[in-house]
């Protein structure tokens, strides 16, 4: 029977629409947002005066390739520009690998809290997600393996992983690779690659550059606090970069978003002081929450999952209802299957502490 109205193609009404963080907080003067993963510190004053000076010309079309970019890119990590391709954030480039390598039928393997743009990029093209086990909410390299089938095309690693912070080993990462056939496109996503800081991770440069079938991307929304002009980049073998220039926009990337990169890519100094407060109240944090006696899933990126009872007047949504009262903002994670837990992202000294405090006000009530 012939449809009355236009259809979407199969899929895109599966797909559950991504809910952002919330960044107002009604009847409360004084908001702390920390619902988004995004830096307390802000950009490098260098990336600010940047953009602005773009504003003098708004009138000219970005450089389509993203050259100097690139450049600057490659410059600081020593890859080649050609193998780099960047995006409108890398929201832009996983849609953009998903349309390049999945079809109706196709299948493409996440892990249970993985990030929700991967479902999202993958029913939009008429593809199954397929979700894989975790194990203590952190990737578990043999239950993906398990899933693998002659209609995997894609495999989706947050490495860290968001919203619960946990990582999997680089050693863990190649066992993985080693067992995925050669078709299988492997897709890394470092974006809080520049926060860990433990001796066995990698966000998998080398893999990519000794693979044919791996990519990795990372974005300039998280450290280097640029998430409103939205920016990301991606590198991979030059089979896969061909394929993604030819189905991006011409002009993906605006110029301001060009010009900021750069910037920020060159200020390595407001990266390591971002870096370093990031340590210090990371970890402060997981302990005088864990003192309170909710559990904190260890992290090595710039937020927390913290975990609550579902004893009535304990609850996660109790929890963040009482937060919100006192203009603290954080996640809800209910669409990533965690309705009993929290996301903070690390947030400014005040906002750290301020949360502390209302946590322990909250679980000092009767319930
Ligand atoms: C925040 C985040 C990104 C970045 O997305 P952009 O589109 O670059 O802002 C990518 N992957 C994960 C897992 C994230 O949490």
């Amino acid at each position: 029977m012939t449809a009355t109205r236009p259809q979407p193609r199969p899929g895109v009404l599966d797909i559950a629409p991504y809910i952002p963080g919330k960044s107002t907080a009604p009847g409360v003067a004084k908001v702390f947002k920390l619902s988004s993963n995004e830096t307390p510190l802000g950009p490098s004053e260098h990336a600010v005066a940047a953009y602005a000076d773009i504003g003098k010309r708004l009138e000219d079309y970005p450089d389509g390739a993203s050259a100097a970019l690139r450049e600057a890119i490659g410059n600081a990590y020593g890859l080649d520009p050609a193998r780099i391709v960047c995006g409108a954030g890398s929201d832009d480039l996983l849609n953009l690998i998903a349309r390049a390598y999945l079809a109706d039928g196709d299948e493409a393997i996440h892990t249970t809290h993985g990030f929700l743009v991967y479902p999202i990029a993958t029913l939009g093209t008429g593809a199954k997600p397929v979700v894989a086990a975790e194990t203590n909410f952190t990737a578990d390299v043999d239950a993906i393996l398990k899933l693998v089938t002659p209609k995997t095309k894609v495999v989706f690693l947050a490495n860290p992983n968001n919203p619960t912070g946990t990582y999997i080993p680089f050693d863990e990462v190649k066992r993985l690779h080693r067992a995925l056939p050669g078709n299988v496109l492997l897709v890394l996503d470092a974006a809080y690659a520049e926060y860990v800081q433990r001796n066995d991770y990698e966000s998998g440069l080398e893999l990519v550059a000794t693979s044919d079938n791996v990519v990795m991307t990372r974005t300039f929304s998280k450290i280097y606090g640029l998430a409103a002009l939205r920016l990301g980049w991606m590198v991979g073998p030059a089979h896969v970069v061909d394929a993604i220039n030819r189905i991006r926009g011409p002009f993906n990337v605006n110029a301001p978003a060009i010009a900021a990169g750069i910037a920020a890519m060159r200020d390595t100094a407001h990266v390591e002081r971002s870096r370093t407060h990031n340590s210090k109240w990371l970890e402060w944090l997981t302990a005088e929450i864990g003192k309170l006696g909710l559990t904190v899933t260890p992290s090595v990126a710039n937020f927390v999952l913290i975990h609550f009872p579902q004893t009535k007047g304990r609850t996660a949504t109790e929890a963040n209802d009482f937060l919100m009262k006192r203009g603290l903002v954080l996640r809800q994670v209910t669409a990533y299957q965690l309705p009993n837990a929290l996301r903070m992202s690390v947030g400014t000294e005040e906002a750290n502490r301020l949360v502390v405090q209302a946590l322990k006000d909250f679980l000092g009530q009767s319930a």
